[in-house]
């Protein structure tokens, strides 16, 4: 759901941009809202982090996955466009937070997650104490850069433009609702994968073991 300031939101910014071609006007409205907010509270951000991947069009993901797939030169890991993330609320979420996910007016849709860039004048301890005051934090584990104010769990604790606050109910840390695979946009819905994962991780230790006397 958008709020009076979000086109504002957008155009501030548009300054952080790192290479200046980063599609900031598809964040959703409570990523660019925290993200605003985060930027006005700290000069130290607004100078040396910048925004280095906004989001993508459900097109572009397509284009980056058949890339991928055909094995293509210069073309890295990429999401198919229609894997389910997850269901919330009767929405669901496909390919990855930085696609577009067709829920907005314009029919391109949201995208909820961003990647900044500090080009190493920052630490990633202090960007996040930073980010984390206004809710934003990492969700995918190994990737410091990677933002989002919202996981398949919904929103995260933090400000809200109606200016309140939700509690953290369940005091599930985004890192805990993270991935055990290489995807770097997989989100964990479940236990069961985890539990897969140990048990996967448990069969190549019991296959590294000496087996008894033969
Ligand atoms: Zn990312």
């Amino acid at each position: 759901m958008t709020y009076p300031d979000y086109e504002a939101d957008l155009d501030y910014l548009e300054q952080f941009r790192d290479d200046g071609d980063e599609n900031v006007r598809l964040l959703e409205p409570l990523l660019a809202f925290r993200l605003s907010r985060a930027y006005r509270a700290s000069k130290r951000l607004r100078d040396l982090l910048r925004i280095e991947s906004a989001g993508r069009t459900r097109d572009a993901q397509q284009y980056l996955y058949d890339g991928y797939k055909e094995k293509r030169a210069g073309f890295n890991l990429a999401a198919n466009p229609d894997r389910i993330i997850g269901t919330r609320g009767g929405k669901t979420f496909r390919g990855s937070w930085h696609m577009a996910q067709g829920d907005a007016p314009d029919g391109i849709g949201y995208v909820y997650a961003v990647d900044l860039t500090h080009h190493g004048r920052l630490d990633w301890g202090e960007v996040h104490d930073q980010l984390r005051a206004s809710g934003l934090a990492t969700t995918v584990p190994g990737e410091p850069w990677h933002h989002q104010a919202t996981t398949i769990r919904g929103p995260l604790p933090g400000p809200f433009p109606d200016g309140t606050t939700e509690q953290d109910d369940e005091h599930m840390t985004p890192e805990m609702e993270e991935r055990f695979d290489g995807l770097a946009t997989w989100v964990f819905n479940g236990t069961t994968m985890i539990m897969k994962r140990i048990e996967e991780l448990a069969l190549q230790i019991e296959g590294t073991l000496p087996k008894g006397d033969d």
